[in-house]
């Protein structure tokens, strides 16, 4: 449908900052208490009360730009964006239009074809969120109630060049953006509890071709999912606006997310953006800053490098004990108990990970410390227990206590690998099954399975299945 054409994507990402209170006054940043609760003049927005820009909002703003690659301007300054509309009776919000916090940022993706590509950030700017709508009916009667607790709550705005070209990409640009976001911990970047949101400015042109046509601006998404589902609608409608001869116009659009289409959009009245005269203008001192550089954690590119040279993963396994910071820190932890690295990497994406989500907890909430759990996969990687028995011992010791060694030896899952004793178990069971020894003679492989099974029904399960092999290949010749 889309054949011959190229989309060009352009993301706007507003990030809720994780501060302790509100841009410009004391008051709680909780903007999910119940309404209204968290409010004073200043973010009622009354005439008369003056902002007072916070330090901590600075901060996690800093903080953020760096994650992003950014260079932090050291002068920036609020501007009064005019608009009207309900969720902003006074009628303009403070936002750093003209004078960015930080610029020139960057972050490299893998993208569709396998290749990285250096997806560039435009500038970064801090501004206050707006009040909160709420709908609702009085009788019959729709009306609409104005909540204040999200008024005033700090944000960071992050506009991307028009370098993304497909719905994959976004979303793939989403993903690394929101890790590395979450490693500065700045903010929980939760699409779906609205810390993080997203608008997507797509246009398309032919392919091969450098021309910035008309774009459309979508809004009202709420997971990364749907910004892909949205981009992709777009992409197909504007081709067919092209194709039928129409030119694209640039407007807003709304993602309608049960009929899975976008609407048009009614566009709010925008005004002027003037510099705020109540605001100082926000200096980034240098040797604050190299403070705050301080504080920037190890970031997934350089753990991944790290993992990989000195633990011996994969690049693939590095990269799941990145993805987040509690997971690297209780990998890490583990190896601290003496896990076997790429064991415990296995076992925390594939096993841990899985099991902590099913009961919803987290590794940081879950009781099973990452101590007992290097005792487990210690053992595991000695061969004194099996794989099977490894994952049941990890259901016990989630509801337990118990160290993994009591577990094993209460259920008696001590794995025998004793070769003298081995070697009789696998006498008897070719004794027993001699049919099976001469197809196995005339070349049906598949007889091996067949005794291997019937050898560790006899072990109980306990036999090594490693030496298990070993003695029945060089028995069968
Ligand atoms: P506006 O003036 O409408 O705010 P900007 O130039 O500030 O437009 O860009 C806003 C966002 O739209 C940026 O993320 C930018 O990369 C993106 N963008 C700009 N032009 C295009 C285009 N022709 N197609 C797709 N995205 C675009
Ligand atoms: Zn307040
Ligand atoms: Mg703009």
């Amino acid at each position: 449908m889309t054949q011959g054409f190229q989309a060009v994507i352009g993301l706007e990402i507003h990030v809720q900052l994780n501060c302790a209170t509100k841009m410009f006054c004391n008051c709680p940043n909780r903007p999910g208490d119940e309404p209204n609760r968290n409010t004073c003049p200043i973010c009622l927005w009354l005439p008369g009360n003056l902002p007072r820009f916070s330090q901590e909002a600075l901060e996690k703003a800093t903080l953020a730009c760096l994650a992003l690659n950014c260079q932090i301007q050291e002068k920036s300054a609020f501007d009064q964006k005019v608009y009207y509309y309900p969720d902003l009776p006074k009628g303009y919000q403070l936002s750093q239009f003209h004078r960015p916090l930080a610029r020139n940022g960057w972050l490299d993706i893998v993208g569709e074809d396998g290749n990285s590509q250096r997806i560039r950030i435009q500038k970064i700017h801090m501004e206050e969120d707006v009040a909160r709508l709420v709908h609702e009916k009085e009788g019959r009667t729709p009306v609409s109630l104005v909540d204040f607790n999200r008024a005033g709550t700090p944000l960071v705005e992050i506009v991307t060049e028009p370098d993304l070209h497909s719905p994959r990409d976004a979303m793939e640009f989403l993903r690394v953006l929101r890790t590395q976001l979450r490693y500065s911990e700045c903010s929980q970047c939760s699409m779906e509890q609205g810390s993080m949101r997203v608008d997507a400015n797509v246009s398309v042109r032919p392919l091969g071709r450098d021309l910035l046509n008309p774009k459309v601006e979508i809004k009202n998404m709420n997971s990364i999912r749907h910004v892909g589902d949205a981009i992709a609608f777009e992409m197909d409608r504007q081709v067919e606006c092209v194709r039928g001869g129409e030119p694209v116009v640039m407007h807003t659009r709304l993602w309608e997310p049960d009929a899975r289409i976008t609407v048009p959009m009614r566009g709010k009245f925008e005004g002027p953006c003037v510099p705020d005269p109540s605001v100082p203008p926000v200096v980034v001192e240098d040797s604050w800053l190299q403070e705050i550089i301080q504080k920037m954690p190890e970031m997934p590119g350089a753990k991944v490098e790290r993992f990989v040279t000195r633990y011996g993963l994969t690049h693939e396994e590095a990269q799941h004990m990145s993805s987040e910071r509690e997971v690297s820190g209780y990998f890490e932890k583990a190896l601290d108990h003496e896990a076997p690295p790429r064991l415990a990497a296995q076992w925390i994406a594939t096993q841990l990970l899985p099991l902590l989500k099913e009961r919803e907890v987290s590794l940081e909430t879950t009781s099973l410390d990452p101590g007992r759990f290097a005792g487990l996969l210690f053992m595991l990687g000695r061969e004194e227990i099996n794989v099977n028995a490894a994952r049941d011992v990890l259901k016990r010791l989630l509801e337990s206590t118990a160290t993994a060694a009591e577990i094993v030896d209460q259920c008696g899952y001590r794995q025998v690998s004793g070769a003298e004793e081995l070697e009789a178990l696998v006498d008897r069971v070719l004794a027993e099954n001699p049919s099976a020894v001469e197809n196995f003679r005339k070349g049906a492989s598949k007889a091996m399975g067949f005794l291997m099974g019937q050898a560790m029904q006899a072990s109980k399960g306990k036999a090594n299945p490693r030496v298990l092999k070993e003695l029945m290949t060089k028995k069968l010749g």
